[in-house]
């Protein structure tokens, strides 16, 4: 590998890490479109009648799996969350390849005799 090729992943690996250092806001979990009732005793889905399209936030924590309704005004930052962290793992993906890129072109030894 040329001098100028490890430049240029070294640079990668700097904005990768700038990006990772400067995420949004995150959250593990899964969103799900669900029928849901609402609760009122006078409305049609208290008695078989069509329920109301909601979405549902699932998220395993500690082998417990927890849920929670998402309100309208909350799916955008919701999502937003859920985004960011997949984005998280990405970052993951693309700093590995790089740092073993990086490895295979100067051993560790190689660097610590520099
Ligand atoms: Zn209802």
């Amino acid at each position: 590998m040329t001098d100028a090729q490890i430049a240029r992943l070294e640079h990668r690996r700097e904005r990768l890490l700038d990006e990772l250092h400067h995420l949004p806001d995150l959250m593990r979990g899964k969103v799900y479109e669900r029928q849901r009732k609402c609760g009122r005793a006078a409305c049609a889905c208290a008695s078989g009648g069509p329920r109301h399209p909601g979405l549902q936030l699932t998220v395993n924590l500690g082998g417990r799996t927890r849920t929670r309704y998402v309100r309208l005004g909350e799916r955008a930052a919701v999502e937003a969350k859920l985004a960011a962290y997949r984005r998280l793992w990405e970052l993951v993906d693309e700093l590995t390849e790089v740092n073993l890129a990086l490895f295979n072109a100067l051993p560790v030894e190689a660097q610590e005799k520099q």
